[in-house]
């Protein structure tokens, strides 16, 4: 499955810049910033040049009014989308109008819970791309029928899933089922992992499927006796 690096928050666009260019190093063909100011989104486009999608993630601060502002003001570097621009996140009519007065895409979805918000979001136009956390929404199945909808409705499927533990393996298994897969990474070095190293992204920008029964690979038990919590 291609993968995302999903940056931390970086703040200094330099920063920001070294760290993109270390991601497309590693392999990543797709890089999300967690971010909220323009300086940041151009610094970002502008070290990875024009052919990789970008993304940035607000987590949230803005009002409808300021958030048409930030699109209109990143439109030259081209995001994919805004994900979460908006507080409430919930405010599925203040994000329709930054979608359709912003002009750029825009992304949310991860703590909502089943078809049933999903399709409120879809159908007051909130998102093109809607974003289902197999962790929240209500599990594998419950993701399948927002992944249909979505699918009907002609909005796009860019998952949840900064994880390091079983929803990161059923995340890749969803995609699977899917042609535009793109996982979110979290992009950091992990001290350990349950998953014997095999749940991360190669030289070429992917993440293999697991392949064995269930979820498809069977936790490191002395990384879990490690960093048990007492
Ligand atoms: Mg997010």
């Amino acid at each position: 499955i291609p993968a995302y690096a999903s940056l931390l928050r970086i703040g200094s666009p330099e920063n920001i810049a070294g760290e993109c260019k270390k991601a497309l190093a590693l392999g990543y063909g797709a890089i999300k910033l967690h971010e909220t100011t323009t300086p940041a989104v151009f610094a970002a486009r502008e070290v990875i040049g024009p052919g990789i999608p970008l993304m940035v993630d607000m987590n949230c601060p803005l009002t409808g009014e300021q958030a048409i502002a930030f699109a209109k003001a990143c439109e030259d570097a081209q995001p994919m989308f805004l994900e979460e621009p908006v507080w409430p996140p919930e405010d599925f009519t203040a994000l329709a109008d930054v979608r359709r007065k912003g002009g750029l895409g825009v992304a949310a979805g991860e703590n909502a819970c089943t078809e049933y918000q999903f399709r409120q979001m879809m159908n007051a136009g909130a998102v093109s791309h809607a974003q289902p956390s197999v962790t929240k929404v209500g599990g594998v199945t419950e993701f399948l029928k927002v992944a249909a909808l979505a699918d009907q409705l002609g909005v796009k499927i860019v998952p949840h899933s900064p994880y390091f533990g079983p929803g990161l393996l059923a995340t890749l298994h969803l995609l699977a089922t899917r042609d535009d897969g793109l996982v979110e990474m979290f992009y950091l070095k992990r001290e350990a992992c349950l998953w014997g190293g095999r749940a991360d992204v190669d030289a070429t920008g992917h993440v293999a499927v697991p392949s064995g029964p269930g979820l498809g690979y069977e936790p490191d038990r002395g990384v879990m006796e490690r960093y048990r919590v007492a």
